[in-house]
């Protein structure tokens, strides 16, 4: 979503006396190194937000390797890890290359890789704990029997189609929903993530009452509250979406075919799902997404959705802030615009349950059981666990032309922008649930690359998180 938590990392930072030059997001890995010589940076960090930025920081560390740089290499962000940072990133560079789990540890990462006293222990200990993490990690890949993909799709979630009609939405098509009112979302934000973004770790609305950290949360709860009524006041931050529901059935096991209209004459276009591949313990299930659509030969209509919801204006007031020096009010405004685009993606859930796919007409849910999204259906996002694949965001946009109907544009990278966006399919039926695809055999990679009309080679690198084998 944001770019919070390197923010967060400058200020930390900044305040300990360390001169911090932020290049900003989405910087080639040639402007990062030209830059770090132009300042001859003692340290350079990274930090990864999607999919792609992984494989651009391994790319960065061969290119300080080639380049001969001397400088550590941090790592930090929502998608990086420890065994990411020293199996896939550690590897290409000769010095050290550290991933820094939050911004509270940057300041003690950095003063003991600067210091002449504490950097060979510091590193002594770092090596030994990334080559254990090294081992471990070739030991476990070998344990994990994968299924071919016919197996797989054998072992498909067991769904009895023929005692089954599918809700039929009672309003089909697209439907825009611009400049929605943000104080009908302000009861729907999940703050617990709120907390996590500034690194105050427990549950809302316990925190506010925490033995430790619970005076701080309740500060940083209050100035939450007073800039939300702020925003919502001076309407500085407007809320957009669009969702759609179309006719739709699965087709060959993997595939969901979205049609132009209730004559499923014509394809609007055609989604791609991946399915698990590990072997799983007897009774469960290989799933992919498309189990949850009643295939085409079953004879059942079903139907799909799609939807992309922003708040906009954050950055815009983020950088007034900025521009007065009030670091913390400008992250204030990134964090809660965050909130917002995901209560609005709560909220019309709620609403397609309810009212446009009216599956769940009846459904009464207080906020707790919203939070823990124990509902009928999903709303998967394309580069989460389920559907780990970003380019899937292209047809789900176009589908719903989200960047004219909610003004969500699409990087080359497949990130959104405004960066408090979220967007993701609507799938309505009961056994629908969110999963891991994870580890990737050959044969799946190479049939789905075939199915999307990519190359294979393509389909790899966005698919690299999840390969289980060594890409030639
Ligand atoms: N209340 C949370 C909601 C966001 S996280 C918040 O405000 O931050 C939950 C969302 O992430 C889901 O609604 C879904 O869109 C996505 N998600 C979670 N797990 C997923 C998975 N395994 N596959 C795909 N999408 C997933």
């Amino acid at each position: 979503m944001h770019d919070i938590g390197k923010n967060i990392v400058g200020v930390v930072l900044a305040c300990n006396n360390y001169e911090v030059v932020d290049l900003g997001v989405m910087v080639p890995a040639a402007k990062i190194l030209e830059e770090a010589k132009k300042h001859d940076a003692d340290i350079i960090g990274l930090s990864g937000l999607i999919t792609p930025s992984l494989e651009e920081m391994t790319h960065v560390a061969k290119e300080m390797q080639r380049q001969n740089f001397k400088a550590p290499l941090l790592i930090g962000g929502a998608t990086t890890s420890r065994v990411h940072t020293a199996v896939k990133i550690a590897p290409g560079y000769t010095e050290p290359v550290v991933w820094v789990k939050d911004a509270s540890r940057a300041v003690g990462v950095a003063s003991s890789l600067l210091s002449d006293t504490l950097r060979s222990g510091f590193l002594a200990k770092h090596q030994a704990e990334y080559d254990e993490v090294r081992a471990r990690h070739a030991g476990k890949k070998s344990n994990v029997r994968m299924l071919t993909l016919a197996e797989a799709r054998a072992n498909k979630s067991k769904i009895d189609w023929s005692g089954t009609t599918p809700p039929a939405p009672g309003r089909l098509g697209v439907n825009t929903l611009r400049n929605y009112p943000l104080d009908e979302l302000t009861r729907y934000i999940d703050w617990t993530p709120f907390f996590i973004t500034w690194e105050l770790h427990g549950k809302y609305p316990a925190i506010l009452n925490d033995e430790k950290i619970g005076a701080e949360a309740t500060k940083l709860f209050n100035d939450a509250q007073a800039m939300l009524k702020r925003v919502i006041a001076d309407r500085s931050l407007t809320a957009n979406g669009v969702i759609g529901l179309f006719p739709a059935n699965s087709v060959g096991d993997d595939d969901i075919e979205v049609y132009v209209d209730a004559s499923r004459g014509a394809l609007r276009t055609t989604l791609h799902t991946l399915r698990q591949q590990d072997e799983k313990p007897p009774g469960k299930p290989n799933r992919a997404l498309a189990d949850f659509v009643a295939p085409k030969d079953s004879g059942r209509k079903d139907y799909v959705g799609a939807f992309a919801v922003t708040i906009q204006g954050a950055d815009e007031l983020a950088k007034q802030f900025e521009a007065k020096h009030d670091d913390y009010n400008a992250i204030l405004v990134k964090a809660l615009a965050d909130r917002l685009a995901e209560a609005f993606a709560e909220r019309l859930h709620e609403r397609v349950r309810k009212e446009f796919w009216g599956y769940a007409s009846n459904e009464a849910l207080d906020n707790n059981a919203l939070i823990d999204e124990t509902y009928q259906g999903i709303r998967p996002a394309p580069g989460y666990p389920a559907c780990p694949d970003h380019t899937e965001k292209e047809l789900l946009f176009t589908l719903i032309d989200a960047t004219k109907n909610a003004g969500v544009k699409l990087t080359e990278s497949f990130a959104m922008l405004p960066a408090a966006s979220v967007s993701g399919f609507y799938f309505s039926h009961p056994e629908s649930k969110y999963f891991a695809v994870g580890k990737l055999g050959k044969d799946q990679v190479e049939d789905y690359a075939r199915r999307k009309g990519m190359d294979l080679a393509t389909a790899e690198r966005w698919l690299s998180p999840n390969l289980g084998y060594e890409p030639e």
